[in-house]
């Protein structure tokens, strides 16, 4: 493979399969290098559901909306904290890129399109939420037979277990004209191109760059293994920069099985109020509640842990709640529930409210005030305002389940611009290199929040207009 390529991807998932198919579609010659010993990328264990606005779905079911109202929603959920033109060209031709999927044959669930769901993020306004029966896997499924049809025909030529290291750039006009990379067999080759796509995903799965760009431990890993940050890096090395390190975002929570980061993940304690009431009270490791535990938006109780220095908590509760409560973790029976606690690092056990905190590591006596106080409340406002109390915290031995806020995706990313070619900090477009999907960042299309369905049907949108449309050549 010595000649030069039309385009070449770097990544073979969820962009870079749609951008090489449509690429190839338009007569382009496109050469896709893959990391990873399989196309896919994350939609292999992504939920991949999409959001968007004036599909054919939305009208069979007598649904009226538009990317306008699209757009509003997600500026509304991330607090404008998104890129507008990017949020736009992504709302602008969601709805054909989810067309084109179901009439391809993407099996959606029945219900299908929603506001929202139990442990979903901020609701639409309109039912604009869709996603397949197999989640990530049905978009693969869809995809794949048309990436190979286009293999087929000659156009696009694939090379797994290849990883891009760095970009081949000339230095006096900053153009990229094609990668080097290492191969299955560990040697080194260059390939050239008129356009090199950066679509490798993000850096969800290296604990040194959520380190290096977030600040944060990365406590478990929940992202497609290969998302090591390498487009960023590559992004960088050119002339291009990374936004969004401010805006670290993460899930509620989960029971990791040790504090050996990144760990694997033990179970889920049900946090969300609509699906379980909670009984328990969320506290933060000092001993200090930090949010109403039955707020029902999860973005106002994800901006409150991701507020707290270690973004992880204390959820704690007595013996009345162990006996009388529904089972707060997911999946467990209460005897699973009785012969952990107390024996297990994440579940601790205290005769009283004083042991607890010296076996957790909490402040007693900030505990001790924390649950009288909640106590005291009963008759009159909770100090944190929750209306959802059935039972103080009084009869011991108490106890308290270790919480980890959680990291799937991103945050920050590199910085393109409204064509989805790589700027430097001034702006300027590094020539011939373009960037789509999770290499820029979540903070790209969902901004500080996380939108529902925003990072997905973007990254299938922007492979789709990149292969259609953006990417030129010569040959065109
Ligand atoms: C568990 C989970 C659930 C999710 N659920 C949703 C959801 O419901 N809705 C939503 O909108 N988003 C969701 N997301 C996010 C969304 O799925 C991803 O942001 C999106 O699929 C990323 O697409 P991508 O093309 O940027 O990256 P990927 O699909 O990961 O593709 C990147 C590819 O590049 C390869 N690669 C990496 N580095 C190199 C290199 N140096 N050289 C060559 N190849 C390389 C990788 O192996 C991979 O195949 C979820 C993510 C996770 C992890």
């Amino acid at each position: 493979m010595t000649k030069s390529w039309d385009v070449i991807v770097v990544g073979g998932g969820t962009v870079g399969m749609t951008a090489a198919i449509f690429a190839s579609r338009r007569g382009g010659r496109v050469l896709v290098l893959e990391a990873a010993s399989e196309i896919g990328g994350t939609l292999h264990i992504s939920s991949g559901r999409m959001s968007a606005a004036g599909t054919k779905l939305q009208a069979k079911k007598g649904i009226e909306d538009t990317a306008d109202e699209h757009y509003d929603d997600v500026m509304r959920i991330c607090r404008n904290t998104a890129d507008p033109a990017l949020v736009r060209l992504a709302v602008d031709h969601s709805a054909e890129t989810f067309d084109w999927l179901c009439d391809l044959g993407l099996p959606l669930v029945p219900s299908s399109p929603v506001y929202d769901h139990p442990g979903s993020h901020e609701p639409y306004l309109k039912p604009r939420y869709a996603w397949g029966v197999e989640l990530g896997r049905s978009i693969l499924r869809v995809l794949r037979p048309q990436f190979y049809a286009e293999v087929a025909t000659g156009n696009v030529a694939v090379k797994t277990r290849t990883r891009v290291h760095s970009l081949i750039q000339d230095p006096q006009i900053r153009a990229v004209s094609g990668v080097r990379a290492k191969g299955a067999d560990g040697g080194e080759s260059d390939y050239f191109g008129s356009n090199v796509l950066l679509a490798t995903g993000g850096f969800a799965a290296s604990p040194a760059m959520v380190a290096e760009i977030h600040g944060s431990p990365l406590y478990s890993i929940g992202a497609w293994p290969q998302a090591q940050g390498d487009g960023l890096r590559l992004g960088r090395a050119v002339g291009g920069y990374v936004r969004g390190g401010e805006h670290f975002h993460a899930n509620f929570g989960v029971v990791l099985e040790s504090y050996d980061y990144p760990a694997e993940t033990m179970g889920r304690a049900i946090t969300m109020p609509e699906v379980r009431p909670p009984w328990e009270i969320y506290v933060d490791s000092r001993g200090d509640r930090f949010v109403a535990e039955d707020e029902r938006s999860i973005d106002a109780r994800e901006r409150e842990l991701i507020a707290l220095p270690d973004r992880r908590y204390w959820i704690v509760f007595d013996e009345r709640a162990l006996r009388e409560a529904p089972p707060l973790m997911e999946f467990w029976s209460r005897d699973q529930m009785v012969r952990t606690l107390g024996n297990h690092v994440m579940f601790q056990k205290g005769a009283s409210l004083e042991e607890l905190a010296h076996r957790t590591g909490m402040d007693p006596a900030r505990l001790t005030a924390t649950v009288t106080a909640y106590n005291g409340a009963f008759n009159g406002e909770d100090p944190m305002g929750r209306k959802h109390r059935p039972a103080p915290i009084l009869e011991g031995p108490f106890y308290a389940v270790r919480q980890h806020s959680t990291l799937i995706v991103s945050t920050a990313g590199l910085v393109a611009d409204a064509g989805l070619r790589v700027v430097d900090k001034h702006g300027r477009p590094i020539p011939n290199l373009y960037a789509a999907g999770e290499v820029l960042g979540s903070v790209a299309t969902m901004g500080d929040a996380a939108a529902n369905g925003m990072l997905v049907t973007p990254a299938l949108t922007f492979g789709r207009l990149l292969g259609e449309k953006l990417l030129t050549w010569p040959s065109l």
